[in-house]
């Protein structure tokens, strides 16, 4: 259970072994337990890198275990060089881990406000039909699983990983410091893996954080699905607005989300769903999920919560070495759209360290980005 008052996703979640000691040095010091931090460690260790992962709270206690958990490919601003891949790396990645998260590919909806003959779904929202656009490569994952497997891989591969271990800041310099749990940890390189908190350790320009929201209904039967037209399962999100995604669980229950409340990291921990603007924001979601479908109309809502993500102008995620200190790196700001890019972005960072490979330029940060 996470301190933050967020309330509770429905994902399952495997208890994860904290270890009491924490080292003096490392290879690379990796920050941020999600999927992000949980595949750079991965990625690292696999390949002999003495990698260390300190998690504030849990690992996938972040957005990573209270994301919809919607796979898909590219970035929000579109399919990118370098990120182009990332689907079908995620593919072989859980097949070669064994890693029993549910990952399932049939695509995934893009949805219009529009009647469009032929693909109209059987819902209505925002006073007006709805229809299926596209049909777009992708699918869903239970994503706490897919985070703590990763980690689990990480830590089977010689990483270490420490829970309840918050970093206060980095000292940059040749030889980096990590200052974590009133200790110092010397290292070669850090990867910064906070998306939604990067700001309190590393400000970068034009990147904004904000918590989202989603709620998830009891499980439905396969009849009320098909009359729903999810009997596939086919996760779906609104190509205009007003916004929603959504997708169906193993159980049959299904997730919508939709909202955002801007806020810099302390002002979103400080967030409980409970206050005003967060409550008022799920309402309304789920007055508009109730008013889809019949079926919908008097559903039990068994779980409403948020999580944290981050964007750059341009939904432009920030993928770079710090241009004043090199051997820090950053990996975030995926504009809600990180589930399958995050795991991409731990693949490219730790090919970075190891093989010196180039960040794709998209994800560069201004020089200017990080005076402290
Ligand atoms: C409600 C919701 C729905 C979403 N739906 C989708 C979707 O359907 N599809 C999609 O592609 N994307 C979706 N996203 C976005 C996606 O989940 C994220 O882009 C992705 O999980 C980011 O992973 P991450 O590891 O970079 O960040 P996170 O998972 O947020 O991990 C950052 C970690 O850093 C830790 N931390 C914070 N401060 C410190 C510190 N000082 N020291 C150490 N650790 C610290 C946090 O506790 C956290 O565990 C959604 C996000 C949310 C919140």
């Amino acid at each position: 259970m996470s301190l933050r008052s967020w309330g509770e996703p429905p994902w399952r979640r495997s208890s994860f072994d904290a270890i009491a000691s924490l080292p003096d040095a490392c290879d690379v010091a990796i920050i941020g337990g999600g999927l992000t931090g949980a595949s750079a460690a991965w990625h690292l260790a696999s390949r002999g890198v003495k990698a260390v992962l300190f998690e504030a709270d849990r690992i996938a206690s972040g957005a990573s275990g209270r994301t919809g958990g919607l796979v898909l490919e590219g970035l929000a601003y579109g399919p990118r060089p370098g990120a182009d891949d990332c689907v079908p790396q995620l593919r072989r990645l859980v097949d070669e881990l064994a890693l029993d998260c549910g990952l399932y590919l049939p695509g995934c909806w893009e949805i219009v406000h529009e009647t469009l003959d032929g693909r109209l779904l059987p819902w209505r929202d925002a006073g007006s039909a709805i229809s299926i656009l596209n049909t777009v490569p992708g699918g869903i994952v239970e994503p706490a699983a897919l985070t703590l497997g990763l980690a689990a891989a990480a830590r089977r591969a010689g990483a270490k990983l420490f829970e309840h271990a918050p970093v206060k800041r980095i000292n940059r310099g040749r030889s980096p410091i990590v200052e974590v749990a009133g200790r110092r940890v010397s290292c070669a390189q850090v990867v910064v893996a906070l998306n939604g908190w990067t700001a309190a350790l590393i400000p970068i320009p034009e990147m904004v954080s904000a918590l989202t929201y989603a709620l998830v209904t009891a499980p439905l039967e396969q009849t009320t699905l098909k009359a729903l037209g999810l009997a596939e399962r086919i996760p779906f999100y609104t190509a205009d607005t007003p916004y929603l995604w959504g997708r169906v669980c193993d159980d049959g229950a299904i997730v919508f989300g939709a909202g955002l409340t801007y806020g810099s990291p302390a002002e979103m921990e400080a967030t409980a769903i409970t206050q005003t603007e967060p409550q008022a924001i799920l309402d309304g979601l789920e007055k508009r999920i109730r008013g889809l479908h019949p079926a919908l109309a008097r559903v039990p809502i068994t779980s409403r919560w948020a999580g944290p993500i981050a964007f750059r102008k341009g939904a432009i995620p920030v993928l770079a070495r710090l241009p004043e200190a090199p051997n820090v790196l950053v990996a975030a700001a995926y504009a809600g759209h990180g589930v399958a890019f995050s795991v991409h972005a731990g693949r490219l960072m730790a090919a970075a360290i190891i093989d010196n490979a180039t960040l794709p330029p998209w994800g560069a940060i201004a020089r200017d980005a990080n005076q402290s």
